[in-house]
């Protein structure tokens, strides 16, 4: 039968992981949606648009073409023909991608393509910040990770090989604010997502835990 399961949560929570590890444990497949935020990001700063103008970046946003890969093991991102793997983890599309998440018409274009992907397939794991609250509130799971800033500030620091532990969890804090705060969908626990802190444990366990709740 379907089985959809939701992981919100801030960035450095373990998302990625443990939904990759979840959506492989399960022979299912894997939509980053953070990943489609910042490939429309990468497609909005070539495109040359003020980050400060909502619909020079909706406009944008509209006009690219995304081809978004769901294979846990390797999921690849492109726009508009072009490759973005690498660049969408890189730090002018991590400064930029909050403001273009903010803007309306953008989300509604992602949750609607998102949606698709979801309707489409029999199992999935959807990673993001508004999965149980907006893109799939009917998921049969709604995992919510957090930790401390300390702890996902090493995680993601220890994944970009070693970048600056203070400077990410200082980037980590600006990018919570500004996702929390926005006046679209903003980042926020839906009330029936189980939490789970992964600051003090590690992945393996997360990964048993949740399987076994969406084995029983
Ligand atoms: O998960 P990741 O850190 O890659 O997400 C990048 C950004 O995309 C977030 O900081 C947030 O602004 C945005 N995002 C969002 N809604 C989602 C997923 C990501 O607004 N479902």
């Amino acid at each position: 039968e379907k089985c959809v399961v939701a992981v919100d949560g801030p960035s450095g929570s373990g998302k990625s992981t443990v939904s990759r590890r979840l959506a492989a444990a399960i022979d299912g497949v894997y939509l980053d949606t953070g990943a489609m935020y910042r490939a429309v990001t990468w497609a909005v700063l070539q495109g040359g648009a003020d980050l400060g103008d909502p619909d020079a970046i909706a406009k944008i946003a509209l006009e690219t073409e995304l081809s978004i890969g769901t294979d846990p093991s390797a999921p690849h991102f492109a726009a508009n023909g072009t490759n973005v793997d690498a660049a969408i983890r890189g730090t002018e599309v991590t400064q930029a991608v909050s403001a273009v998440a903010a803007v309306p018409a953008v989300r509604k274009h992602l949750v609607a393509l998102q949606q698709a992907i979801i309707a489409g397939q029999p199992r999935i794991i959807v990673e993001g910040r508004d999965i149980a609250s907006v893109v799939a509130p009917s998921a049969d799971l709604k995992v919510y990770l957090t930790a401390s800033s300390a702890a996902r500030a090493q995680r993601r620091s220890a994944e970009d090989a070693g970048s600056d532990v203070a400077a990410t969890e200082a980037s980590l804090l600006r990018r919570d604010k500004l996702d929390s705060s926005r006046a679209a969908d903003p980042l926020k626990q839906a009330s029936d997502a189980i939490e789970v802190d992964t600051s003090d444990i590690g992945i393996d366990e997360v990964v048993a835990y949740l399987l076994n709740l969406l084995n029983s």
